[in-house]
């Protein structure tokens, strides 16, 4: 069995030891002679899944008692509507920075709901940096940001402090990579295919005092409360992907939490733009100052050795390097369960590769 160092955006790696775990319970959980895929999502083997579950994220992240975890499905892009539809009530108004091409479809679905007042947009220079001045506007419902651009390689370091107004983050490309001070946010979600699990389950982290006020008509699936009070318990849940959410979040734990994956995140990240600032071949063009440490796009100048580098990188075992289609050339995207060990690999291809094609 070979494992190979995966780049992509997502589904993306996770951790072998969270996989392995799940292979060895895989056939009879805990006794039960079922997989977690078979158990009753009533069953107390899944409640206890679900709450242990809940629990370790709470204490990865500091989660306070007045926000409620909810394990929701449909991705971070029934996000992009659930927000609006439950948050959007005073003004039916609600501000949104765009920082890219998720923060566009966010801002897109929010429309169909209310009115959108950009407040900020890097879109003038192609989405390669974050813009600093801007402010909430008053009254607005909330304020939306994309924290981590997972295509365009830019994360926001700081966030606006908006005591009036709840900050809304689509964490979906960073989340449990960096400490965050949740009570700054009003609301968290994230898809769960980077940092959290396999695909299929959606984290979201609402402070409790914002659900429950949304406007009539909104269907009972895509309400907050009902999902609050369910305790995400409301329909099935997506069973599998909640348990390996849980082994992934007692992994990282056992790893040392976030502070310690938060450092060697840096490292890992700090290893390719060492290369990158160093090349005369490859470059990115992201502002130093806003960069991702969990998805790092660069390119070569030309087409051509941009996909010798993809078809060369893929046959030494560094798989998904290609860019996104909008946004061109290469992207590595290293989330918490890319080893230090893969990066370098990267690295000194990369290194080798200019060499190569000097
Ligand atoms: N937001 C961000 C920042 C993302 O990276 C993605 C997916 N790559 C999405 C939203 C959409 O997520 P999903 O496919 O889970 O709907």
């Amino acid at each position: 069995m070979t494992r190979i160092y995966n780049f992509s955006p997502g589904p993306s790696m996770l951790p072998e030891a969270v996989l392995r775990k799940a292979a060895a319970e895989m056939l009879d959980y805990h006794g039960t002679g079922m997989s977690v895929m078979e158990l009753s999502y009533r069953s107390k083997e899944f409640l206890q899944i679900i709450e242990r579950t809940e629990a370790t994220l709470r204490r990865l992240m500091g989660i306070p008692d007045n926000y409620s975890v909810l394990f929701l499905q449909g991705g971070a892009s029934t996000q992009f509507a659930m927000v609006p539809m439950n948050l959007m009530r005073t003004t039916a108004q609600a501000d949104y920075i765009n920082t890219g091409n998720w923060s566009e479809r966010a801002i897109a679905e929010a429309s169909l709901f209310g009115e959108v007042t950009v407040i900020a947009s890097s879109e003038d220079r192609n989405y390669t940096y974050i813009p600093r001045d801007y402010y909430s506007s008053p009254g607005a419902d909330y304020l939306h940001i994309t924290s981590n651009n997972t295509l365009e390689g830019t994360r926001f370091n700081e966030f606006l402090d908006t005591p009036d107004v709840p900050l809304v983050a689509d964490m979906s490309s960073e989340v449990l990579s960096r400490e965050i001070d949740v009570t700054r946010f009003g609301l968290i979600y994230a898809g769960a295919q980077k940092n959290i699990g396999p695909a299929g389950l959606t984290v979201v982290i609402v402070r409790t005092d914002l659900v429950g006020k949304h406007a009539s008509g909104v269907p009972t699936m895509m309400r907050y409360d009902v999902h609050c009070d369910s305790k995400s318990l409301y329909n099935t849940p997506s069973c599998y992907a909640v348990y390996l959410a849980g082994l992934v979040f007692e992994w990282l734990e056992q790893q040392g939490g976030v502070p310690t994956i938060a450092a060697l995140n840096e490292s890992k990240a700090q290893v390719l733009y060492d290369v990158l600032d160093e090349s005369q071949l490859f470059s990115t063009a992201v502002n130093p100052a806003d960069r991702s440490i969990m998805n790092v796009p660069f390119t070569t100048p030309s087409d051509t050795l941009n996909e010798k580098f993809i078809a060369e990188a893929a046959a030494a075992g560094l798989s998904t390097l290609r860019g996104h289609r909008l946004v061109g050339g290469m992207r590595a995207s290293i989330y918490n369960a890319m080893p230090l060990a893969g990066v370098q690999k990267l690295a000194d291809f990369m290194r080798q590769f200019e060499r190569d094609n000097a």
